[in-house]
Formats: structure tokens, sequence, C-alpha cells
């Protein structure tokens, strides 16, 4: 007999991890009855014999403070080891045509705005494992197998794995990142845009302290971020065109150091790589509709945006928890949690959100990316944010991700 679930989430990122934790412990459902199809896992043994010392993963996150709370009703985040966690205290942004301490620049702080910091820079894979770790403890069915196909019915969907294992849900959830199979499945469609541009990531050592500050220079070529790690590295996010991407991330680390401490102006002064190179295609999308009877996507499989302000996880782990809300709202009127009606609740709460961040990149990275009089006018326009109190205390809160309608989860820390 094939299993049947109440619902099955495919993908094992972040988005479909934290939906999984957060289902099995806040949507009233039996923990069993919620499986996760995680495609291939990594041992848990083999990864705490590594973590002591080992040095950062290569891929971190900004985790916004609405993030974290998330994280920690995921009951993820006191999984996570604190000491490898970055605090970040403030955020400095610069057009190329100013300085990094100029009149222009704009500098927000946490303490603005009476917080202790505006957010961690946390690794990617210790917030998978923390995730996968509280779903299993909590019950949760962890299936380490690929999706295949999904068919959907009046009753459920039923699914089949690349193994040949089949299974059926009356939810399926689709979590598996922008590529997503389950929403070509249900029949969706997208809207995307290529930017054409690459994001080069690293981790690099700096000649001076990071200052627990995210570092962002706005240059003619893309947006270059230096993000504060715990040791006292940075991991960069650099954004070129794609013709000059292979020579940057292929070329010789003497070069890359020497371009990438030009890029940043100086500002964090000589810089030496401190792990290898990985890039990443840039593209914006957003799928035509976040459900379909029996069907709901997250994160990156329902949106995709320019990482320039570091927000698209952050964004999947809002998605995770108003869904997780919708389905606990069905399950305390014994509603079925993958009708339509349900599910649509999630998608009015997220798609319009998610679609002005997006709509905000795009005009950021556009804005950011002119010269001449456009570059002047938003070079003055970062010195007008960073003069004025008022507008400044609200990018702090942008940053901090508490702006705005969230998710219950997300307004009050549970843990
Ligand atoms: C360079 C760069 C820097 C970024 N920096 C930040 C940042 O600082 N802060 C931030 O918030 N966001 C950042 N982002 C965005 C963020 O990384 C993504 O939005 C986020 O990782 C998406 O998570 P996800 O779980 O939705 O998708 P994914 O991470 O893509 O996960 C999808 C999962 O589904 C699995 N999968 C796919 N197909 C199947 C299948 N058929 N069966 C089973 N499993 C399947 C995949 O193996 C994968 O594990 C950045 C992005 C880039 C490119």
């Amino acid at each position: 007999m094939t299993p049947a679930y109440d619902i099955v989430i495919v993908g094992g990122g972040l988005a479909g991890a934290c939906a999984a934790a957060l289902l099995v412990r806040h949507a009233g459902i039996e923990p069993q009855g919620v499986a996760l199809l995680a495609g291939e896992l990594p041992a848990a043994a083999a990864y705490q014999a590594a973590a002591e010392q080992a040095p950062p993963e290569l891929r971190v996150v900004a985790i916004s403070r609405a993030s974290e709370r998330v994280l920690r009703a995921a009951g993820a985040w006191a999984r996570l080891d604190q000491a490898r966690l970055c605090a970040y205290e403030r955020m400095r942004v610069w057009h190329q045509a100013s300085a990094a301490t100029g009149a222009d620049a704009l500098c927000f702080d946490a303490a603005d705005i009476g917080e202790p910091n505006l957010g961690f820079i946390a690794e990617n894979g210790a917030l998978l494992r923390a995730c996968i770790d509280s779903f299993r403890t909590a019950g949760g069915t962890l299936i380490s197998a690929q999706l295949a196909a999904a068919a959907f019915g009046p009753e459920g969907a039923s699914l089949e794995c690349t193994d040949g294992r089949g299974m059926s849900a009356r939810l399926l959830v689709g979590a598996d990142g922008a590529h997503s199979l389950v929403r070509a499945c249900a029949g969706i469609t997208v809207r995307s845009h290529d930017y054409r541009q690459l994001a080069i990531v690293a981790t690099v050592r700096t000649t001076r302290a990071h200052e627990n500050t995210a570092w962002q220079r706005f240059l003619s070529t893309g947006p270059l971020a230096f993000l504060p790690l715990f040791d006292g590295s940075s991991s960069i996010v650099w954004s070129v065109d794609e013709l000059q991407a292979p020579e940057l991330r292929d070329g010789s680390d003497a070069q890359f150091n020497q371009r990438l401490e030009a890029a940043l102006d100086g500002v964090l002064g000589a810089t030496a790589l401190a792990s290898e190179r990985a890039s990443f295609a840039l593209r914006s999308m957003a799928a035509e509709s976040y459900v379909a009877p029996r069907c709901a996507l997250i994160g990156d499989a329902a949106h995709v945006i320019h990482p320039l302000a570091g927000q698209g996880a952050n964004l999947g782990l809002l998605d995770a928890a108003a869904l997780c809300e919708a389905v606990a709202g069905a399950s305390a009127q014994r509603e079925d949690p993958g009708a339509l009606r349900v599910l649509r609740g999630y998608e009015q709460q997220r798609r319009t959100h998610n679609l002005l961040m997006d709509a905000a990149m795009s005009a950021f990275h556009s804005g950011f990316g002119a010269s001449g009089p456009a570059a002047w006018l938003i070079n003055r326009g970062l010195g007008a944010v960073n003069r004025s109190g008022a507008l400044k205390r609200a990018f702090a809160r942008q940053a901090l991700g508490t702006a705005g309608e969230l998710p219950r989860l997300a307004r009050a820390s549970l843990a």
C-alpha cells in the first residue's frame, strides 16, 4: 500500500525544511502525517565532526529579525551553534560616485532603533540541518528521495519518486527551488527576467576589521556586498556582467584580490581569498499563482529575486510561516488542508508582499547601475535619507524585516 500523508513537502532547502519543522509543531496535524522529501541528505555525524573547527561555509544568508523569530518557532534557532552566527549591527551603503564615509553614503545602525543588531549572518547548511533535526525530533517523516512526477486529483496528490517509491498527500508543498517540478506538474506558469549577471560568492579575509557591519557598494557593473562572518572574515556577493564574470571567477587569486580591493574602494584594506569562488546566475522569477487545488508553492519555487538586499531566503521563511498558519486555521475548523479556499488565504498574505520586494530590487538594480545625472540623483538621494532620522529608521526596520504585515509566527518570539 502506498503511504498516505496529510502533507508532503518536496525540497529540503531552507523554505522546505523550515516549513516542515513549523508544520509538525504549529499546524495542529499529527507529526507523522507530515513528510519531507529532501533529496540526498548529508550524514549528520560527518557534519558534527567537522563543525567545531571548520571554516565558514561558502553559502551564508543574512537572517532578518522576522526570520529569526520564524526559525525560533520552528525549533531550529536553539539548535544552531551561536558562536558561528555573526550579529551585524549596521549597514553601510554607498554609490561608486561617493565615499563610504562621505555625506552621500547611507549608514543605518541598530542602535538608532533601539535594537542590539539588524540580524545575523548564518551558514546555510547549518540552518538546514537545524530545521531538519527539529522536524525529525518532533516526529515528522524524513524521506531521502527525489520527486519524479506528481499528479493532482480531487482527493489529493499522488507522487512518484525517482527510486520508484510512491506516496499520496492531501496537500503537496512545492519547496523545490527555482526550477520546481511540483510547479510544472501543477501547471503553474511563471514570468521571469534574466539580469544577464552572475553573482560571485567567496569568503575573504581583510586587513581591516569588518566592524560587524554589512558593507555594500553600488558599482555601475552591479552591487558588491561584504557580509561580516563570525571568525572575522567576510562573505562577498559580487554581481557582475555575465561576460566579465568568468575571468573574475577563474582568474588567479592575486588578480582577484586586487580587483576586489579596488571594487570596495579599499574600505576594508587589502583582501585575500579564503575559499574557492562560486557563481550563480541572477534572474528574477514570479509564479503566476502560488497555489492550485492540493498544491502550494513556497520559497524560490514561487519567487526568485535579485540577491542585492539579501532577502530571498527571508521571503521563503515568511512563506513557510504564512502557509503553516493557513493550515493551522484549517485544522482548527476541521477543514481539509489541501482545499483551495485554505490555500488562497496563504497566497493572499504572501504574493503581493513578495511582488513588491521583487519590484523594489529591480528598481534598485537599474537605478544604482545608472551613470551620469541619474547616478548623481541616486547618490544625493542616499545622502538625503541618511540625513533624515525618520527615513533612516524606516530603512532599518525594513532591514530587520519587521515592517508591514507579517505572519503571526514572525511577529513575536516564541522560543
Ligand atoms: C548569491 C546569492 C546570495 C544570496 N544571499 C542571500 C541572503 O543573504 N539572504 C537571503 O535571505 N537570501 C539570499 N539569497 C537567496 C537564497 O539563497 C534563496 O532564496 C534560498 O536559498 C531559496 O531557498 P529555497 O528553499 O526556496 O530553495 P532552494 O535552496 O533552491 O532549495 C530547493 C531544494 O529542493 C530540492 N529539490 C529540487 N528538485 C527536487 C525534487 N525533484 N525532489 C526532491 N527535492 C528537490 C533541491 O535539491 C534543494 O534542496 C541569495 C541567493 C544568491 C544566488
